[in-house]
């Protein structure tokens, strides 16, 4: 009887280029291992426009990962997630209607507001962003899609992420200040008319739990222990921590900075667990990687090779995802938007 990995294997050369099945940089190595394409939000989302060929699209990920392949995939493609349970905390945390609320109360009291919605939240969210001329982004090119709209004379409505918003726009050199923090569980978000027409930025009140694991104090532990070595932390950090480490970067640039750091060094990663282990695992021998803290992310690791099996097997109807067609078209507008960018 072959094993779990063979079986799949022998699936996927069955199914040869009509099968593309995609894994965030979050998932297990063994699941990672039967992908024909890694990377983070925005790799994935440009690769699932890419495979012309495979009529069904297996996303071993979270939910708003699946939903935005659907939404940019051709008519003809089927998007599959194994696990069809794995969500996103901080997506949950800004729902379309709120955001419609905030976009209103802010219209209220100042005009030239630009959403920009981080590519972690539903497709509701996104097609309220499109609804209203804005753009997706990852924290790959939040810097760049904050410039587009700054550059246009607007003030931004970030969300879902407070940290990343205020970590972008702290790198274009907007002071804390001109940011205010839009809390959806307040009348008006908590903020007075003043607070809202004086902000440049406002960034919703979420966060990801397994990035908020990176604290001050876990930062100052490792300069203790480990004076000689580099620190580099993903941008859903808080400001505190980021401001303190020696690098901050999406997913694909922390790869980078280890990739590229000098022979002999010790790299300290605060980001997701499992790829942390992986870096440490390609650079054995080259390069010391370690966890700022080992913070792993409950949901990615829903998606395992027995659920992946299964779906390979008998493409259950219940793991396809789909986004309704009057949703799919704005949402679409505002990750476009973002892919020309
Ligand atoms: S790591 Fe954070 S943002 Fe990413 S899926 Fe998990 S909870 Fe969501």
């Amino acid at each position: 009887m072959k094993n779990i990995a063979e079986q799949i294997t022998d699936i996927r050369k069955e199914w040869g280029n009509h099968l593309l099945i995609l894994a965030h940089h979050y998932q297990r190595s063994s699941v990672v291992q039967h992908a024909d394409e890694s990377g983070d939000s925005l790799e994935l989302a440009r690769k699932a426009t890419e495979y012309a060929e495979a009529e069904r699209i297996v996303f071993c990920g979270v939910k708003f990962m699946a939903e935005s392949a659907d939404v940019l995939s051709a008519d003809n493609q089927g998007v599959y997630m194994p696990e069809t349970g794995a969500g996103c905390p901080m997506a949950d945390m800004a729902i379309a209607e709120q955001m419609e609320k905030a976009i209103q109360s802010l219209e209220e009291v100042a005009s030239g507001w630009r959403p920009i919605v981080y590519v972690n939240s539903s497709a509701e969210v996104k097609a309220c962003c499109g609804k209203h001329a804005g753009s997706t982004c990852t924290s790959s090119n939040a810097k760049r899609v904050f410039k587009w709209a700054l550059d246009k004379g607007d003030r931004i409505l970030f969300l879902p992420d407070e940290h990343l918003g205020f970590n972008s726009a702290h790198d274009l050199g907007i002071s804390d200040a001109e940011v205010a923090v839009y809390n959806p569980r307040k009348e008006n978000g908590g903020l007075s008319a003043d607070e809202m027409a004086s902000a440049k930025v406002i960034v919703w009140k979420g966060f990801c739990i397994v990035h908020q694991a990176f604290t001050v104090a876990s930062v100052e532990k490792v300069r203790k222990l480990l004076p000689e070595a580099k620190i580099i932390v993903h941008p859903e950090s808080p400001k505190e921590v980021v401001r303190i480490c020696d690098a901050h970067g999406s997913t694909a640039q922390i790869i980078d900075y280890v990739r590229n750091a000098p022979d002999g060094s010790t790299i300290v990663v605060g980001t997701e667990l499992n790829l942390v282990q992986r870096l440490a695992e390609r650079e054995r021998g080259r390069v010391i990687v370690k966890a700022l803290v080992p913070s792993v992310c409950a949901n990615m690791a829903k998606t395992n090779e027995e659920n992946l099996l299964h779906t390979l097997r008998n493409w259950p109807e219940h793991q396809k995802v789909v986004v309704s067609t009057d949703i799919a078209g704005d949402a679409r507008a505002a990750l476009e938007t973002m892919l020309r960018l």
